[in-house]
């Protein structure tokens, strides 16, 4: 090293680190790396105070030195690019178009095992069987060390191994799975598993049946017992594995109950069985079914629009078979080893057309959601660099690295969880899918029952083609809708509680016809607020503004900002009165209340609380499939593309709760989420019914809603998007301000309103105190930004706000202050 000291370095790179600097930086090689560094390959580099370590993808090598003194790279981490320029484009249009950093970009594109840092802690992967033969020797003193203290930081690894670069090594480590990053130890992806039903011995190997008298001995006292027997007996003759939900639709009179009657008997068993997650259950894959004459006409005008678009909207009422049309197109889009990308809005939540999809494509589709540990998340990196045919993905399998793209499907486009809210970049999925498929010349397809305003609004003016399929498959009509009108009951006095008499009649009615029940309420928890009726003192969270949620199963007030949490107290903490009562409702409440209404009934909860992870979420969904549930009850989550055969009836409990938000989406909301869980109703076999309990029942929402009539609403909607300068027409970009002291953010937000009001004029509205206006131990004041369509306006506006927040932050006291932007905000 001391020869080359005194060299000119005559070799940069431009590199990215996972930081939010404005610009990326160039580093000078060394010598002795300059035939190792290229682009897409990640480098070991020092920076800020602390001289941290980082790693950083170069993104460019040039003779050229920056007019800055440069350090040097420390070590080249890979042989071979990790990105290809095309993604480099998509980061770039992503830091560009929502206004962050590139570092911030790579931050949420690289698997957590490809980034390292200072801050990083090692320790073993726990799945590790702890062979180490096949280590170097220092590979083999990292891996040793682990063994006897549980982690390491970057700092201890330099030590032990005697040098500074040490990613390289860890690197390999992290690739052979050896290590894992201490912080995203995640939960285990846990496989969906389904309720089953076989012989037991001796009746299991007795393949000529010749036990059958002796079986049906034991069971001819019960119609129902030999029902089930048959049912199965028939169903096995052609598939390997029998489901109890299977039985059940083949003998109707046949349960749970029946079944473990016979399992009593020694004859048959109840067990789970994994549905694996390559190929379904059963090892047969199943065969497209044939399409309908709707679906047949749909692909043609889809395949005749994408020769002159790149984008179609699917827009088919719920029930219509989209998923059919999807997997035409990704059977001939894969078929020259092309790849498709099927978006949606969250894996947890769609446990079923996972399952469904499964079983045509096998092992040709691959997984991609949230609940991924580190390597799994590394695996499908690679698969998808290895041309992997299908990846079925939440938002973030955007940053892939994809080789042959044909193909973007956004399954349910209208959904917001496909605008990623925190931290930056703050993208939408659905636009991001757009781009990205410019880049590949791949097509994107929409689909959903509801188009969001903006894109029906790109359908009709001719940028995206428009699809339609305007009936169910199968000829099933549309659910019948009826309005509840909760003042005239009320006033009647024949409301308990939150139940109109109508709507206990009705589920009543549909128990009795053997049919299940869904109900949506649209908050989760017990109660939102807990009050004292002497003084009035109610439960507040200590680190936000907003009272905490009751919630009656764990006997705590929980804020559902940050989390915190008391237990309820036994007197009122003001005045010591026991007078603390419960005020509005949740879905929890509504559970309550229906066991005094249906004590007899079968009652499950779908929300937050009960699905935290995917395993509760597939158990309450696969209980509900299979019977097991008679009514389920739950907030949103009950609205997302469920399919249920026996549902029918749909409740809704209050449709004011959604009608009065003050939000500009809040029709649209409101418009999608009931049209979606009405869709829940009647699927397969016959008409469904939905109740839709409001006070105001005079809205045009809930009109357009029973009158299944989109396009009513959309007129409406884009008249009054217009008339207030909403999106389409204008883009708007949100800003929030958060500082731990309200003195110091006010003062702030009057530098910082003088700089935009300076430069952008009355486009700027704010500061503004939001609904919640601390969250977190931190002060918030919003602005929103209406600018003008105009791509280079816009791109200012986003330069001027980047500048905006440099100055702010350079300004004595204010440092600290946090501003984070948001274009086209949700
Ligand atoms: P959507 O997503 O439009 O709401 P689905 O794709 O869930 O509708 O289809 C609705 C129902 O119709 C499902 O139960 C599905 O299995 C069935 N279905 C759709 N297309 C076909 C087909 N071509 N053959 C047989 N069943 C179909
Ligand atoms: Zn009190
Ligand atoms: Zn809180």
């Amino acid at each position: 090293m001391e020869l080359f000291k005194h060299i000119e370095p005559t070799a940069f790179a431009t590199v990215i680190l996972p930081l939010a600097m404005p610009k990326p930086l160039t580093f000078y090689i060394p010598y002795e790396l300059i035939e190792r560094v290229k682009f897409g390959i990640r480098v070991e580099v020092q920076m800020g105070k602390g001289r941290d370590l980082y790693s950083a993808v170069v993104i460019g090598v040039s003779a050229e030195k920056p007019d800055y003194t440069t350090k040097p790279i420390l070590q080249v981490i890979d042989d071979e690019p990790i990105i290809s320029v095309l993604q480099l484009d998509f980061w770039q249009w992503l830091s560009r178009y929502y206004g962050c950093t590139l570092g911030e970009v790579m931050n949420a594109a690289l698997p957590t095992n490809m980034k390292l840092s200072s801050e990083t802690r090692i320790i073993l992967n726990p799945e590790h069987d702890q062979n180490f033969s096949e280590l170097n020797d220092q590979e083999y003193l990292v891996a040793e060390a682990l063994t006897i203290q549980k982690e390491l930081t970057i700092d201890q690894i330099q030590k032990i191994l005697g040098h500074r670069t040490v990613y390289p090594i860890i690197n390999r480590l992290l690739m052979h799975q050896i290590l894992d990053i201490k912080e995203e130890l995640q939960q285990k992806f846990k496989p969906k598993v389904v309720s089953c039903v076989r012989f037991k011995e001796p009746y299991a190997s007795d393949t000529e049946g010749v036990s059958m008298s002796a079986i049906f001995d034991q069971i001819k006292n019960s119609e129902k017992q030999t029902n089930a027997m048959l049912a199965y007996l028939q169903l096995i003759r052609n598939q390997p594995v029998v489901r109890c939900s299977e039985i059940y639709e083949k003998a109707k009179t046949v349960d749970l109950g029946v079944l473990r009657a016979i399992e009593k008997k020694g004859i048959f068993e109840i067990y789970e069985r994994e549905v694996s997650r390559i190929g379904g259950y059963g090892d047969e894959l199943l065969a497209n079914p044939e399409l309908s004459t709707q679906q047949t006409k749909a692909i043609y005008d889809i395949k005749k629009a994408f020769e002159t678009k790149n984008v179609a909207l699917l827009h088919g009422v719920t029930g219509s078979g989209k998923t059919r049309v999807y997997t035409e197109l990704m059977e001939k889009a894969i078929e020259n080893g092309g790849q498709v990308l099927y978006l949606l809005p969250e894996i947890a939540l769609t446990t079923q057309i996972i399952s469904r999809l499964e079983k045509i494509f096998g092992d040709k589709i691959t997984i991609y959601h949230s609940k991924l540990n580190a390597h799994e998340r590394v695996e499908l990196w690679s698969q998808a660099f290895g041309g992997k045919p299908i990846i079925l993905g939440v938002r973030s399998a955007l940053f892939l690295p994809f080789q042959n793209l044909k193909l973007i499907i956004v399954d349910e486009e209208h959904d917001p969880s496909f605008k990623q809210q925190d931290p930056a970049p703050r993208y939408n999925a659905r636009d991001a899918a757009i781009f990205l498929a410019s880049q590949y010349k791949a097509k994107v397809l929409l689909g959903t029952a509801t188009p969001s305003v903006e894109t029906y609004a790109n359908a009709q003016n001719g940028k995206f083609a428009l699809v339609e399929m305007t009936e169910r498959f199968g000829g099933l009509q549309m659910p019948e809708i009826a309005i509840v009108d909760m003042k005239e009951e009320t006033k009647k006095k024949t409301v308990v509680g939150n139940f109109s008499s109508a709507l206990v009649n009705e589920l009543k009615e549909a128990l009795k016809r053997g049919e299940q029940v869904i109900l949506f309420q649209n908050r989760r928890g017990y109660a939102p607020t807990y009050t004292c009726s002497t003084c009035a003192w109610t439960s507040e969270c200590k680190n936000c503004d907003v009272t905490l949620t009751y919630h009656k199963f764990t006997n705590a007030l929980n804020c559902h900002y940050c989390g915190y949490t008391i237990k309820l107290p036994k007197e009122c903490p003001a005045c010591g009165s026991k007078t603390l009562i419960i005020k509005g409702f949740g879905t929890e409440r509504i559970e309550d209340e229906l066991k005094i209404h249906l004590p007899e009934a079968k009652i499950g909860r779908l929300d937050l609380d009960t699905a935290r992870t995917k395993t509760q979420h597939s158990k309450i969904i696969s209980d509900f499939e299979d019977k097991e549930i008679d009514i389920l009850v739950g907030t949103q989550m009950v609205t997302k593309g469920l399919d249920f055969e026996n549902v029918g009836l749909v409740g809704v409990l209050s449709a004011d709760s959604l009608l009065r938000f003050p939000d500009f989406r809040a029709t649209e909301r409101a418009f999608q989420l009931l049209l979606q869980v009405s869709g829940r109703a009647g699927r397969k076999h016959k008409r469904g019914k939905v109740l839709i309990q409001a006070f105001d029942i005079k809205s045009f929402v809930l009109r357009d809603v029973q009158n299944n009539d989109y396009t009513t609403f959309f007129n409406r909607e884009i008249a009054e998007r217009q008339a207030f300068s909403y999106p389409p027409f204008v883009r708007l970009i949100a800003i929030n301000l958060k500082h731990k002291k309200p003195d110091v953010l006010r003062e702030a937000a009057k530098v910082f309103s003088k700089i935009l009001r300076g430069r952008l004029g009355d486009r700027v509205s704010g500061p503004a105190t939001p609904l919640v206006e601390w969250v977190n131990t931190y002060y918030i004041l919003n602005y929103l930004i209406k600018m003008e369509r105009d791509v280079a306006k816009l791109a200012l506006a986003k330069d001027i706000i980047a500048e905006a927040t440099h100055e702010l932050q350079t300004l004595e006291g204010f440092s600290n202050v946090r501003v984070a932007v948001d274009v086209d905000p949700y």
